[in-house]
């Protein structure tokens, strides 16, 4: 049985514009200890789903479909059930740690309150417990900085402070949402650094992330997002050096990569679309060169591309379904 199953997930925000669908159909799986990718252009449902896995959406968003951890599906617990999983059994880290951590208590204490929080440990311990956590992060001094506000931390080092909360609860699955954006180079490979040493064998990750780089570099599989749906799922390397959906050739394409010719870098031409009109059909028509009558008219199911080589590859497309008249032609260099 996989850590966590999500099963048809949607999720529809009720607006007064509208109802914006910004999930739609989300299934996929995560083993112990696996590290998934799920990248994707702003705007293509990344993090709604992360949340809606949470347990963190509410009105005006309404979620469809099932979410299983270790068996036990979230969407049917109660709130305290909710709340003692998150934070205990599944740790979060989002961006903007400044934002996250509160600015009028230490960290040391918000570091003991997650302890507190989610396990039995008290007084003295949970303090012991977070010094412990905020070594185990890499922060210098553990016991000193325990004892500063976050004002007196760093970006990079607010960001660990949040990680060292995240493992509070001794997590089986971390889901860190874009957790490097906006820290400087050197700071997010520290950082990467950090995760790649926490993910072990007792520790499934799930981050959500816009740059290609730091999922080719962190993760096993990848699922990649589309306009609040899944359109491919793959191993790393299947997927970054046999991308099968014409949406992940154009990310890819569009990563300036060491060595390439400038003029052949291209970009995705083209935006996201609006969610609360999408377009019918395959969403991702209107921008693919590939597009030919039937993607106007069916959304194209996520299948296996049959690849032949022992791992499963899948995506969402016409040309993998017999229901194509061309051929999708294009090939990515991986320098
Ligand atoms: Fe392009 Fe059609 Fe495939 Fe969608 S189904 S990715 S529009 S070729």
């Amino acid at each position: 049985m996989a850590l966590l199953e999500v099963e048809d997930l949607a999720v529809r925000f009720y607006t007064e514009a509208g109802v914006v669908r910004a999930v739609d159909g989300l299934s996929y799986t995560l083993d112990r200890g696996e590290r998934l990718g799920v990248v994707g252009e702003s705007g293509a449902g990344k993090t709604v789903a992360a949340l809606a896995v949470l347990g963190l959406l509410d009105d005006p968003a309404r979620i469809e479909g099932d979410v299983r951890f270790d068996g036990e599906s979230l969407r049917a617990a109660d709130d305290d059930r909710l709340r003692a999983i998150r934070g205990g059994r599944i740790g979060m880290v989002f961006q903007d740690p400044e934002a996250a951590l509160n600015p009028v208590y230490t960290v040391g204490e918000q570091v003991a309150e997650a302890v507190r929080a989610h396990t039995d440990r008290d007084g003295a311990a949970a303090r012991d417990r977070a010094v412990a956590l905020l070594d185990r992060v890499g922060i210098p001094d553990p016991a000193t900085r325990a004892d500063q506000y976050p004002h007196e931390f760093s970006g990079g080092m607010a960001q660990r402070a949040l990680v060292a909360m995240a493992l509070a609860g001794e997590p089986d699955l971390l889901i860190a949402d874009e957790p490097t954006t906006g820290l400087d180079v050197t700071v997010q490979a520290q950082l990467l650094e950090l995760l790649d040493d926490l993910a072990t064998d007792d520790l499934a990750v799930q981050l959500v992330s816009h740059d290609l780089g730091v999922v080719a570099e962190f993760c096993d599989r990848v699922l990649v997002m589309y306009a609040g749906e899944a359109v491919e799922r793959a191993t790393v390397d299947d997927l970054f050096y046999e991308p099968k959906h014409p949406y992940t050739a154009g990310l890819l394409s569009a990563v300036p990569r060491i060595g390439a010719d400038r003029d052949r870098l291209s970009s995705l031409s083209g935006t996201t679309p609006d969610l609360s009109a999408p377009p019918p059909g395959c969403r991702f028509h209107p921008r693919c060169p590939y597009a030919e009558d039937v993607c106007t008219k069916r959304d194209p199911p996520l299948v296996s591309t049959d690849d032949g080589d022992g791992e499963p590859h899948y995506a969402a497309c016409f040309a993998y379904t017999g229901d194509l008249d061309g051929d999708l032609s294009f090939s990515v260099d991986v320098v």
